[in-house]
């Protein structure tokens, strides 16, 4: 049993204002590892806020060893903006800023704002951390998933989570200022984790990443309940992925099923009915696969038009994983 303490981390912008981020601190009267829960380094990434509330609400009559840092808000200037980053424009796609956080740690406190954000929460929250679940949002179209440095401590704690997917990189994959990269080369174990859906509070996700991260304690031994049981996640390969194109341009309409469904070869992913001649051509799963991706561009939650269902020939309608 413990009250969660309230407490911030300061630090100065560029401009000389003040910022102060509040997270709640969970300590126990027992030694044990010391968890880092985070959300929203992205901005319009908000989901994982909201299990971040709900488990701390859960775990704090729980705890029985170590100490919980639950972060939801570690981005609050892009919180304000809701965008990915605070100095994005409308439609702005994630690559065209200069103040992604997440590529910044471990920071600077006199650098630019994302670097003086990342230095604060570096030295206040992921120092002390021995466990770190670094909670994002991929867009709805996209399946929620797992990605992770191939290193059996961390695969341990990942596979108990109840993520439906596991992507395994090289532990310096990516960028070098990537949380996973720096917080690891420490020995800390970092998760990262992807919800579906971006901008809005998706209650479904809001209960997998709590769940999730109830899991991680009970794992870790913090709370005295077990992760729930769950269907084993399946390990994602890029490699093997498969992308289905569209024949000829049209309004690709889709019926098979969520994000992450399971499709049988020669399964309808859905039909594609061309503007110019009527003709409409089903669509289906070459092989049993997973749907890991329907018909959107990348980061398409950032702009309605490449939310459209309108596809020229060639553009890709789903991404698919072998199952
Ligand atoms: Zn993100």
């Amino acid at each position: 049993m413990c009250t969660p303490e309230i407490a911030f981390s300061h630090l100065v912008l560029q401009d000389g204002t003040r910022l102060r981020i509040p997270y709640w601190d969970l300590r126990s009267h027992r030694p044990g590892p010391v968890l880092l829960v985070m959300a929203a380094q992205h901005g319009n990434e908000i989901s994982g806020s909201a299990a971040i509330e709900q488990f701390v609400a859960e775990i704090a009559p729980e705890l029985r060893a170590g100490r919980i840092l639950a972060l939801p808000f570690a981005n609050p200037l892009a919180l304000r903006a809701r965008r990915p980053h605070f100095d994005l424009g409308p439609e702005q796609p994630y690559i065209d800023s200069h103040q992604n956080m997440a590529m910044y740690w471990p920071g600077d406190a006199t650098g630019r704002d994302s670097q003086r954000l990342t230095a604060a929460l570096w030295h206040d929250l992921v120092l002390p951390a021995t466990h770190i679940i670094d909670l994002h949002c991929y867009p709805r179209s996209a399946a929620p998933l797992i990605m992770i440095a191939d290193q059996a401590e961390t695969i341990a704690l990942a596979e108990c989570l109840g993520f439906p997917f596991i992507r395994l990189l090289a532990l310096n994959e990516g960028w070098t200022g990537a949380l996973r990269w720096q917080a690891g080369r420490l020995g800390k174990v970092v998760v990262g984790c992807e919800l579906s859906g971006q901008y809005r509070v998706y209650p479904g996700e809001v209960q997998r990443g709590k769940q999730a991260l109830l899991n991680a304690a009970g794992f870790l031994g913090l709370s005295p309940e077990p992760p729930l049981a769950a269907p084993a996640a399946k390990y994602l390969q890029m490699e093997k992925y498969l992308e289905v194109r569209a024949p000829h341009q049209g309004l690709f309409i889709q019926t098979a099923g969520a994000p992450g469904s399971l499709l049988q070869a020669g399964q309808e992913i859905g039909c594609l009915l061309s503007e110019q001649t009527l003709q409409c051509s089903s669509i289906s799963a070459p092989v049993d696969a997973y749907l890991l991706r329907s018909c959107a561009r990348p980061d398409c939650d950032v702009a309605l038009p490449d939310q459209h269902q309108f596809v020229f020939a060639q553009d890709v309608l789903a991404v698919l994983a072998p199952a």
